[in-house]
C-alpha cells in the first residue's frame, strides 16, 4: 500500500473512531465501519451519465443510512465525515482528467453553510490522484431551490442560466466532483454550461447515486 492511501485510511478510520454509520460499534476496518453497515451498503455499478456528461462514477448506491450521513455531513458541520465519503469517489484513468472541479454552491448558501461539501471531498481526491482543483471554473450566478424537490419539467428551467463558466475551461478534461447524484439535472447543466464555453469533455465523480 502506497503512503498516500495508507495516509488517507488512518484518517478515514481513526483506531478509537465509532462506526461511520451507526455511530455506535466500534469494531471497524479499514474503511471506517462495522460489519453490519459495511453489509448495509451495496456499491454503485455503472450508473449511466446524466444528459451531457461523457462519464459518471459513483461508488455507492444511495440508501436510507447515506441520506443520514450526507445529513450530517452537508448540514450539521461533520466535516469529519470528509475522508470516509472520499474513499468512494473513484476517477477512471480513460478519463484523462485534468481539472477536478467541485459542484459549485452560490456564494450566499456557503457563507451560510460555511463550507462547500464538494470542495472538501475534492481536497482528498485530488490528493490521492494528484490531479489540481479549479474552483474559478464555474460560479453560481443565482442561488436556486433544491432541484428534487421540483417536478421534471421545472427543473432545468429552474437551472437555466444558473452557472457561468470561465474561459480556462477551453479544451480540458474536466470532472465535477459531488456528494450525491439524484435527478442529476444540477451536473447536467454544469455540463451544458462548461462545453457552451468551450470544454473538451466533462465527467462527474461521486460518492453516491440514486438508482438510475
Ligand atoms: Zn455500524
Amino acid at each position: 500500500m502506497d503512503r498516500t492511501k495508507e495516509l488517507l485510511l488512518s484518517l478515514a478510520a481513526p483506531p478509537s473512531h465509532r462506526c461511520y454509520l451507526c455511530e455506535e460499534e466500534e469494531v471497524l476496518g479499514e474503511d471506517g465501519l462495522c460489519d453490519a453497515c459495511r453489509r448495509a451498503l451495496k456499491l454503485a455499478i455503472s450508473p449511466a451519465p446524466p444528459e451531457g456528461l461523457d462519464g459518471l462514477s459513483a461508488g455507492l448506491q444511495y440508501c436510507d443510512e447515506l441520506g443520514t450521513i450526507f445529513y450530517r455531513f452537508k448540514k450539521m458541520e461533520r466535516r469529519d465525515y470528509t475522508p470516509f465519503l472520499a474513499q468512494f469517489i473513484s476517477i477512471p484513468e480513460e478519463w484523462h482528467a485534468e481539472l477536478l472541479l467541485p459542484v459549485p454552491l452560490h456564494w450566499w448558501r456557503e457563507y451560510r453553510r460555511t463550507y462547500n461539501q464538494s470542495f472538501l471531498l475534492s481536497e482528498y481526491v485530488s490528493s490521492r490522484y494528484g490531479i489540481p482543483i479549479c474552483r474559478d471554473l464555474l460560479v453560481r450566478t443565482r442561488p436556486t431551490p433544491q432541484q428534487k424537490k421540483l417536478p421534471g419539467k421545472q427543473r432545468r428551467r429552474n437551472l437555466k442560466g444558473a452557472f457561468r463558466a470561465a474561459p480556462e475551461c477551453q479544451g480540458r478534461s474536466i470532472v465535477l466532483i459531488d456528494d450525491v447524484v439524484t435527478t442529476g439535472s444540477t451536473l447536467s447543466e454544469c455540463a451544458r454550461t462548461l462545453k457552451k464555453a468551450g470544454a473538451y469533455r466533462v465527467y462527474a465523480a461521486c460518492v453516491a447515486c440514486t438508482e438510475r
